[in-house]
């Protein structure tokens, strides 16, 4: 499932491809993506529309187009749920299976593909007024997590799912996050001393950032046709090494021997998704 560091990197790279390309025809094959927009109301607000500007906030692509005829720039939402991917193909290229918003650039297809729909590539942004701060922005400090953590008698790994929280973090780095500021991920929220509040601040950071950082370094294979490697939901490509498997500390190591002290990695389930820690590592609760 992407996180915020796989939708960065997708940004990243979507941006620049992107850019001045005019949509020249819209295909919706699953209307349950662009929902609640209606199909009619998409494909008269984005024919003939261009894209000026891509970026990310949380898990959410935000694509600013210029109208065809209408003055005020235009928002499109993107959320790739679980399994969505976003991809440029040849025009002639046989469209996958799953393709569920297809937007013809002319030469290349933009390609929104979701083999489970729980995606999202609509013009409604209701979405976005309930985000928090951005764990890079200038409003996550450790005044206002402290603060928030307060009012939360949830486990903290739960608590950091809650994009209200802080958009973008979920459950492959909130795991991590707590791994490296060793913190049980069953101590209440609301429990966290302010010496352990400034450690999880620096340790979500540091992990969303070393796996952009990582991320851009890598050749990736945007339209998911390589191996899958579990974080990059889309799959390096080629070579087919474990190095994102190797850079995750707990995430998915259930059982195997703890990178700091030995101590097998434990699995718990918690909101029904399961958390990884080390129960020496990360005492408390
Ligand atoms: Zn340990």
């Amino acid at each position: 499932m992407p996180e915020l560091p796989e939708v960065e990197i997708l940004v990243r790279h979507l941006a620049p491809v992107l850019k001045n390309k005019t949509i020249r025809r819209i295909q919706v094959r699953r209307a349950k993506v662009i929902a609640p927009t209606p199909e009619r109301h998409l494909v008269q607000a984005l024919q003939g529309a261009t894209f000026k500007a891509l970026v990310r906030r949380g898990k959410y692509l935000l694509f600013t187009l210029r109208p065809a005829r209408r003055r005020e720039p235009l928002l499109l939402v993107g959320h790739l749920g679980m399994t969505g991917r976003m991809f440029l193909l040849p025009q002639k290229a046989v469209l996958p299976k799953h393709a569920a918003v297809v937007l013809n650039l002319g030469r290349y297809n933009l390609i929104y593909e979701d083999t489970r729909y729980f995606g999202r590539f609509t013009l409604d942004t209701s979405s976005l007024s309930r985000l928090g701060p951005e764990p890079f922005g200038p409003e996550f400090t450790v005044e206002y997590l402290a603060a928030a953590l307060k009012r939360s008698a949830q486990p903290i790994k739960i608590k950091l799912l809650d994009q209200a929280l802080v958009a973008g973090v979920g459950n492959i780095y909130a795991s991590e996050a707590l791994f490296r500021a060793g913190i049980s991920p069953r101590l209440a929220a609301k429990r966290l001393k302010l010496v352990q509040v400034k450690r999880l601040l620096h340790a979500i950071q540091a992990v969303l950032g070393e796996a952009i950082e990582d991320g851009s370094t890598i050749p990736l294979d945007f339209a998911g046709t390589g191996r899958r490697d579990g974080l990059f939901y889309y799959g390096s490509a080629g070579g087919g090494s474990d190095f994102y498997q190797e850079r995750l500390r707990v995430y998915d190591h259930h059982g195997r021997p703890c990178s700091e002290c030995g101590t097998p990695i434990r699995r718990l389930f918690q909101a029904a998704r399961s958390t990884f820690y080390c129960p020496n590592c990360q005492q408390g609760a």
